[in-house]
């Protein structure tokens, strides 16, 4: 991961940057970030800047040497040299990386990242932006618990026991470390007491309160605040060429999250009517009445799948929130895109406030349902038939 890569964060990568060239980096860091944040991908970018080759002056372009880039201060890792192509692939051997594992089974021998270290290059390569319950269905552990286990602590202390290999830093990256247990946390705890030379720990977090304050008050704090809605529609039509429509839904719907905007473009492939020309047919159906466009629209969301399903439902309930929001008075508040606002005050004033709360109501029960399997097209059908007698 290279600084440029990630959207916006400006700040926050310069004075990482400032401090690696003036050398005066803490020895220990804490990406504190809310989920679906930038707060691994700041790290692993730092990561590949303190030890990118060029930085340190070695020049990789130009056989006589002659590249003039080479010994001035750069503001990112030239993503080209050896180190740089390690980090790159997470295979850099003085990157030790440390993160939530499930248990095996009794009986078995424990287990440590190392075991899942495959797997999680993997998927941190396909993209930073990741939660725990991705990466447990990664490793096809959706119903355990990941956490960070004892072996893990002895294996940390080995690991920072040998001398950096080839880079300038030995970087040790725990991501989610509040899923530490007890032998784990005072194991780190005492490494960054007595912090081996030319370490650099890296701590990227969802939850800081969950930290002991010991390791709290032994890290410098480097707050990531969560992405803007803007970013995230950029960094989703640059990255994945969406067009604009969806994107910009796709961010509204997130809600500054990025793991959760590629998760729900996952879930909703390129077919289909977009969520709000889904939605707004929907309830301009159940206005007019219309019960053969509702069963041809039931049927319609019958054919999709699951996740779609629950897409869209969910979508319905982020627009009528904002409607009830708007018919408040509190238009300040919303974050629409020009379409949508338009069917909000449209709509708005068509629907009461009652109702809206009842349609509300319904579609989370109808989430719930469909979630446990419910016949998908009975679900919208029913609802269908109450919304269109509640409208009128
Ligand atoms: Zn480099």
């Amino acid at each position: 991961m290279l600084f440029r890569y990630i959207i916006g964060h400006d700040d926050t990568k310069q004075v990482l940057v400032r401090a690696v060239q003036e050398n005066h980096l803490a020895h220990a860091l804490l990406f504190d970030g809310p989920t679906g944040s930038a707060n691994l991908a700041l790290a692993l970018a730092l990561a590949t800047f303190a030890n990118c080759e060029s930085r340190q002056g070695q020049p990789t372009d130009g056989l006589f040497g002659n590249d003039t880039q080479a010994n001035e201060p750069t503001d990112d890792a030239c993503g080209r040299c050896a180190s740089c192509i390690k980090m790159g692939k997470l295979v850099h051997p003085d990157l030790h990386l440390v993160f939530p594992i499930v248990s095996s089974e009794t009986g078995s021998k424990p287990k440590t990242s190392e075991d899942f270290l495959t797997d999680w290059r993997k998927m941190v390569i396909e993209s930073p932006y990741r939660t725990l319950p991705e990466w447990l269905a990664f490793i096809g552990a959706e119903k355990k618990q990941g956490n960070i286990s004892v072996k893990e602590a002895r294996s940390i202390l080995q690991k920072l026991s040998l001398k950096a290999y080839e880079g300038c830093y030995k970087i040790m990256l725990i991501w989610l470390p509040e899923l530490m247990n007890g032998a784990s946390a005072n194991a780190l705890l005492k490494i960054l007491e007595e912090p081996p030379e030319r370490t650099l720990f890296l701590l990227a977090t969802n939850q800081p309160d969950k930290l002991l304050i010991t390791i709290l008050s032994r890290t410098q704090r480097v707050g990531v605040r969560a992405f803007t809605d803007e970013e995230v529609g950029l960094y989703l039509r640059q990255s994945l060429n969406l067009d604009e429509t969806r994107a910009r839904q796709a961010a509204f719907l997130a809600n500054g999250d990025m793991a959760a905007a590629l998760q729900l473009l996952k879930a909703d492939p390129d077919s289909g009517p977009d969520r709000h020309t889904w939605f707004a047919e929907w309830m301009r159906a159940c206005y007019r009445q219309d019960l053969s466009a509702l069963v041809k629209q039931a049927e319609q969301f019958d054919g999709f799948n699951k996740e779609k399903q629950k897409g869209l439902l969910e979508y319905s309930l982020h627009l009528c929130r904002d409607l009830f929001l708007w018919q408040q008075g509190a238009e300040s508040l919303l974050r629409l895109p020009e379409d949508e606002l338009n069917f909000v005050k449209n709509f708005g004033k068509v629907l009461k406030p009652a109702h809206v709360e009842r349609i509300i109501a319904d579609v989370n029960e109808a989430a719930y349902h469909i979630e446990r399997n419910a016949r998908a097209k009975m679900v919208l059908l029913d609802m269908s038939l109450t919304f269109s007698r509640l409208i009128r």
